[in-house]
């Protein structure tokens, strides 16, 4: 049997991307950036870059493939209504078209199976750190739980809030990650680690009122330290819970090499592995979502355009895993 061959579409916030993807590798990417004029990212006007250019995305990557494709796979969820609902439309329509089905996959959960694909981590906790999202997860028991999360925004989000607020452009993070290299010390910033959960709201904001007694430098490494810290306590204890003996690190946030060193000391003093997929990989992208789509398609699961509506909210432990 030749390999199977799926075409993802990703479009859950700023970034639109369709890949195809067989069980080897990546056969080609094509990727259109929403850059917001001024401040954060508005969800319609995002939604309006996605249909301006869903189908030159498609188009192109189906010419560089340059084979036939076995299934279409979409981000079903969670993200940006707008967002969503475009990039969905776009996906139905092309199975419809092609004749072959769709698979609706899960955004969380396509981040961390492309990590597992593009390094060696087996059975890892994940730790996925984006714009929208934060969250610790593994699996156990047929789903990708979830041992803990934020309770009000995702870490690069409020990274992001932070740097618009002291008048740096968007995307906040990694500006905030040069500047905390040239602090000079720590100013005490709000920890809030609430059982297995974290918040970054409170943070955000004790960030912007320091701002005004401290400098920039100063802060930043504080925000820095202080968030990453609470990513890293509730990492190690879903480590120590589940006594899994790997870390993966995804999303966006990961490309910041401080919390990889962090992360990397506390994996180091307990003697288990940690992986970080290349950068491609760990931001949103369109192969993550082909790959996910491969495993489901393989497992033989398909979605009926009836159950195709989006979920702004999906949930990774809404997923019964099939294809593990
Ligand atoms: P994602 O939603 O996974 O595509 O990731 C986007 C988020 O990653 C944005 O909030 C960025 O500010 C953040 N980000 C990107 N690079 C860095 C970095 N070096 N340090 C911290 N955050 C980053
Ligand atoms: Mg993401």
């Amino acid at each position: 049997m030749s390999d199977i061959t799926v075409l993802g579409l990703e479009g859950t916030a700023w970034n639109l991307s369709a890949a195809i993807v067989d069980e080897k590798d990546v056969i080609a990417e094509t990727t259109a950036t929403y850059m917001p004029a001024s401040g954060g990212i508005h969800p319609r006007e995002a939604a309006q870059h996605h249909a301006n250019h869903i189908a030159r995305v498609i188009r192109e990557t189906l010419k560089k493939g340059g084979r036939d494709i076995d299934a279409v796979a979409f981000s079903q969820g969670p993200g940006l209504g707008p967002c969503l609902r475009t990039v969905a439309t776009a996906a139905r329509a092309l199975a419809l078209s092609l004749a072959i089905p769709l698979i609706g996959v899960n955004h969380c959960i396509a981040h961390i199976e492309v990590g597992r694909w593009k390094t060696s981590a087996s059975d890892p906790v994940t730790l996925y750190v984006s714009g929208a999202n934060s969250q610790v997860l593994a699996y156990r028991a047929g789903r990708y739980r979830v041992f803990g999360e934020t309770l009000d925004i995702g870490i690069g989000n409020a990274l992001d809030k932070f740097a618009r607020s002291v008048g740096l452009p968007h995307p906040g993070g990694p500006k905030v990650e040069e500047l905390a290299k040239q602090a000079a010390r720590y100013i005490p910033i709000p920890y809030v680690v609430k059982g297995m959960d974290f918040s970054f709201s409170g943070l955000t904001t004790a960030a912007q009122e320091s701002v005004k007694k401290n400098s920039l430098p100063d802060v930043c490494h504080s925000f820095q330290e202080t968030a990453f810290a609470m990513l890293v306590e509730v990492t190690e204890r879903a480590v120590a819970h589940t006594g899994k003996n790997e870390v993966l690190l995804a999303g966006g946030v990961g490309a910041n090499a401080r919390l990889r060193e962090m992360l990397g000391f506390m994996c180091q003093d307990r003697g288990i592995e940690f992986y970080v997929p290349e950068k491609r990989f760990m931001g949103d992208n369109g192969a993550m979502i082909a790959y996910l789509g491969l495993l489901m398609y393989r497992a033989g699961y398909s979605t009926a355009i009836s159950d195709s509506g989006v979920n702004p909210n999906y949930r990774p432990d809404d997923v019964e895993v099939v294809w593990l």
